[in-house]
This record gives structure tokens, C-alpha cells and sequence, in this order.
């Protein structure tokens, strides 16, 4: 565990050893700025913990972990006012989803119309 979190982006990110914009922060995670980001709001939830690499991993001991991911989702799209307007949360899980860095994060992405479905 120690090498996979001294290689992962999100873990280093949240050491503060890679720097990142945070915009909200508490006891479980860390939401930052993405720094590619696709919508004029995007933001990243990530865990503290390496624990969970994809969603695929998630148990029924994480049930606490991913609600509070989706809580903190909406509270951070009523910060950043796209609460009213509309927003997308997004767990990309996998190769076919593009998944990119693997320890679970949530995007929050808002502040422009979505299409649906997605590509
Ligand atoms: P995924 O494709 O795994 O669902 O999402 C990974 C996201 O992390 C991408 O949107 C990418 O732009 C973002 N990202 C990757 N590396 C960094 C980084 O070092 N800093 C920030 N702020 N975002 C990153
Ligand atoms: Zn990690």
C-alpha cells in the first residue's frame, strides 16, 4: 500500500506533495479543482484514504464513505452556485469509462448544460 500511494496522483494531492486548488475539506475528503477541467465548474471528491481503487471495490463497509461522497457533491455544487442551475456527478469506474487515476474520486461538473447521454 505504501508504494501504490507513494505513486498515486490523488494520494500526493492530498499529502500536499502534488498542489491543487481545494475547495472544500474535511475529515474524509479533499475537493479540489480538476486541472483539466470540462465545465466551468469541475470538481474532484477525493477520499483521504487509498482504499477504495475503483467502485468496484466498494463494500458494505464503504457505505458510510459513499454517502457522504454524494452529500459532499451537493453541498459543493451549493458553493459553488450550480445548485439551482444544475449539475453532474460522475464516478468513472474502468477502462471502457476512461477511468484515469485509480483510487476512487467523484466529479462534480456544472456551470454550462450537459448533454445527455454522454460520450
Ligand atoms: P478519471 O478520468 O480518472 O475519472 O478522472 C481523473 C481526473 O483527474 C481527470 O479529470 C484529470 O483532469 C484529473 N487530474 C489528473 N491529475 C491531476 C492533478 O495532478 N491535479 C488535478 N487538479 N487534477 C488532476
Ligand atoms: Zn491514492
Amino acid at each position: 500500500m505504501e508504494n501504490i500511494e507513494q505513486s498515486c496522483t490523488f494520494c500526493s494531492i492530498v499529502a500536499k506533495d502534488i498542489p491543487s486548488e481545494v475547495v472544500y475539506q474535511d475529515e474524509q475528503v479533499v475537493a479540489i479543482k480538476d486541472a483539466n477541467p470540462q465545465a466551468p465548474v469541475h470538481v474532484l471528491l477525493i477520499p483521504r484514504e487509498h482504499n477504495l481503487e475503483s467502485l468496484n471495490d466498494a463494500s458494505k463497509l464503504d457505505l458510510s464513505l459513499m454517502g457522504h461522497l454524494l452529500y459532499t457533491a451537493a453541498k459543493v455544487a451549493n458553493q459553488l452556485d450550480i445548485a439551482e442551475s444544475g449539475y453532474r456527478v460522475v464516478i468513472n469506474t474502468g477502462d471502457a469509462s476512461g477511468q484515469s487515476v485509480a483510487h476512487l474520486h467523484v466529479h462534480v461538473l456544472g456551470g454550462r448544460h450537459l448533454a445527455w447521454p454522454p460520450g
